[in-house]
């Protein structure tokens, strides 16, 4: 392994230990290692697909059309992928209590099924479908997507995805638990998150001017690495967060 990420991974272990409150942050990036890409950059869904399929007014008056793409993205592609050493990693610190909080941009569940229980989606959950006339909420395995869009089982509404679509508000209660989480938080691990989506973008700094200690995750620099990182990981997140994990959990001397 890089020397200097050896010895950054070692500056950040006793920091996770001593920290009374720690919280994970993570982007599009930590399921990269999944089979998921992410929607910018050079491998990103935006240069396969037109965002305007995820605009909520694209899928109000033209639903049909865009349930075609929203299945083929999130539901036949994003269905198969699986949790990695990233997201298994985490709910092991969850397990042990040194992970207390992950506010994740991600919609694709893989946190919760990897175990860990304290998640707050700030983007929303493509696993659950909404109904847009009666709010009804069904887990996705339950509706049948073989003719679309798909309705409300209970009163023919239209069913949408329940993750956020651009032009929709982001919902109130992840939004103030994650800002209660980077207020409180002693140690702030940031996963694979460019930094440029907005108001998600806002908690890192906010836990930092709050005085928690900044780790980063991200095989490329961010809008956080400069100003608000003080601990730079550089690398994949399975790759690094495999090897944080190991020095976190290898029992000390004192233990035996
Ligand atoms: P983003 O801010 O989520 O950025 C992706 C980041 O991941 C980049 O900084 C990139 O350098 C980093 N990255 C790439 N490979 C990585 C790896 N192996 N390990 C760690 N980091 C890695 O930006 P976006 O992709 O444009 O996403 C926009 C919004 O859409 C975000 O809210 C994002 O969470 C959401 N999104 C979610 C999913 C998902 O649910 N898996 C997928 C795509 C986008």
């Amino acid at each position: 392994m890089d020397y200097s990420l050896q010895q950054k991974i070692q500056e950040a272990v006793p920091l996770l230990q001593k920290s009374a409150f720690t919280t994970a942050f993570t982007g599009a990036g930590i399921s990269v290692e999944s089979g998921i890409p992410p929607f910018r950059g050079e491998e990103g869904l935006w240069n396969k697909y037109d965002p305007k399929y995820l605009e909520i007014g694209f899928f109000l008056s033209q639903p049909e059309e865009a349930w075609r793409v929203i299945k083929q993205i999130f539901f036949d592609f994003f269905g198969t992928a699986s949790p990695n050493q990233a997201h298994l990693t985490l709910a092991g610190m969850e397990r042990r209590g040194m992970l207390h909080r992950i506010i994740t941009q991600n919609i694709d569940n893989l946190h919760q099924e990897a175990g860990s229980t304290n998640v707050f989606e700030f983007h929303g959950n493509s696993k659950k479908l909404v109904c847009l006339a009666c709010y009804e909420e069904f887990p996705y395995g339950m509706i049948s997507l073989d003719t679309l869009p798909p309705r409300c089982p209970h009163c023919q509404g239209l069913l949408k995805p329940d993750f956020v679509f651009f032009g929709e508000a982001i919902p109130q209660e992840p939004m103030m638990k994650a800002y209660d989480a980077a207020g409180r938080s002693d140690v702030f691990l940031i996963i694979g998150s460019t930094g440029e989506v907005m108001p998600a973008n806002q908690i890192p700094p906010l836990a930092r001017q709050h005085g928690a200690k900044i780790i980063e995750i991200n095989p490329e620099e961010s809008n956080y690495t400069q100003h608000v990182t003080d601990i730079y990981l550089k690398g994949k997140a399975g790759e690094v967060m495999k090897k944080l994990g190991e020095a976190l959990f290898a029992p000390s001397l004192e233990d035996n």
